[in-house]
């Protein structure tokens, strides 16, 4: 963690447009770009999406490719890469969760393309310079400053049709950035208080939705608190739960969101330990022990509590540990694979997490 006297703030470099309806606003974003012809990227299932994005832009649309994917298979990004060069395709607009951007930042990265990513979901993709890719079923992940979108535009409205379900454990996915930013090693005191106030903004707004789906001011809080938690993710190294769960979802195939969901309590937990002071901006809103106060909140949401529930077995932690305990990076506490066997363990069957 940074102190006020020695810290370093490397700016952010993404123009943002926040609001409800701004979507409309997309076709002077792609001018702002140069771009004269957009290959518009989606999922199927967000077809009806881009194909309205597709006629807003008019004869700034070269065409849609509706086809991204969970963990951008490099399969898929070549087949996009096809369409754009048919279509003469010389920008990207991606409308969809991370999957969707990750295949706009894949194109981009590998033409120069501009790229403009328009978030529907609350996991943060939009904001980072980290790209994830599948190929054989080979999972690497890179960070790059030309990875970053150009422009991300945040429409409240495009987040009301998130089912419950995701809307939930994507907040928490948005959370974990926050809460692994407050330890960061090179963490500063902006990152910090945009940490904080997302962490609030997200503990305002969940609730809301849970209640009523369409709350607006529920959604928009949402939103806002996933922006600045994205904004932290993109700038701060993640720590020990972002090494686990990149470990379940690339060697265990554990969905990305949820299995944020299901361990930030118990990663968070366990952290708390060695780092009560940086993570007391967290224990003010969710409650002391931290660990504990985000399980309860989690709970509380209906929010996935165990790995159990998705495939993930006692027999596989020893292996998943072992897989974590391999790489050496940065986090507030020490950990040996013992300790994640511990982490995970709780995790496997939902239990309120203890004091590590
Ligand atoms: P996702 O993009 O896979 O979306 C899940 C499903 O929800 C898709 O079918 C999608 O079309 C649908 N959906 C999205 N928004 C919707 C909406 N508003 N209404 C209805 N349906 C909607 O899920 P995700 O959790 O956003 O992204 C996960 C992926 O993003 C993973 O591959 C993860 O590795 C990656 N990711 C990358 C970064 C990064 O910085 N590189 C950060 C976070 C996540």
């Amino acid at each position: 963690m940074s102190t006020i006297d020695d810290f370093v703030f490397k700016g952010i470099p993404t123009r943002v447009l926040f609001g409800t309806g701004t979507l409309s606003r997309a076709r002077d974003e792609v001018e702002k770009l140069g771009g004269r012809a957009a290959l518009v990227l989606s999922t199927a299932h967000q077809s009806a999406e881009a194909d309205r994005l597709v006629s807003d832009l008019g004869e700034l649309a070269a065409g849609r490719f509706s086809e991204a994917a969970m963990h951008t298979p490099t399969d898929v990004t070549a087949k996009a890469l096809e369409i754009a060069k048919s279509t003469g395709a010389d920008c990207v607009v991606s409308i969809g969760g991370g999957s969707t951007i990750g295949l706009g930042k894949a194109i981009s990265i590998r033409t120069g393309m501009p790229h403009l990513a328009i978030p529907t979901t609350y996991a943060g993709s939009e904001m980072t310079d980290i790209l994830g890719e599948t190929e054989n079923g080979n999972k690497t992940t890179r960070r790059d400053p030309a990875i970053r979108p150009d422009t991300v535009i945040y429409d409240v409205s495009l987040t009301l049709s998130l089912p419950e379900k995701l809307t939930v454990s994507s907040a928490l996915n948005a959370a974990a950035h926050a809460v692994e930013a407050l330890y960061a090693p090179d963490g500063n005191p902006v990152i910090s208080q945009m940490a904080a106030a997302g962490l609030a903004a997200l503990h305002r707004g969940l609730p809301r939705i849970i209640a009523d789906s369409a709350d607006h001011e529920g959604r928009r809080e949402t939103l806002y608190g996933a922006w600045l938690c994205a904004t932290v993710l993109g700038q701060a190294a993640m720590g020990l739960h972002h090494k686990l769960c990149h470990v379940l979802g690339g060697s265990f195939n554990l969905p990305h969101s949820e299995t944020h969901a299901i361990l930030l309590p118990h990663t968070a937990g366990f952290n708390a330990m060695a780092a009560k002071t940086a993570l007391k901006p967290a224990s003010d809103i969710f409650g002391d022990p931290l660990g504990g106060g985000l399980w309860d909140f989690a709970k509380a949401a209906g929010a996935p509590l165990a790995l159990a529930d998705f495939g993930f077995s006692a027999a596989d932690i020893p292996r998943a540990a072992e897989i974590a305990g391999t790489d050496r990076y940065d986090n507030p506490r020490a950990f040996d694979t013992d300790d994640i066997a511990r982490i995970l363990t709780a995790a496997l069957h939902g239990d309120r997490p203890e004091t590590f």
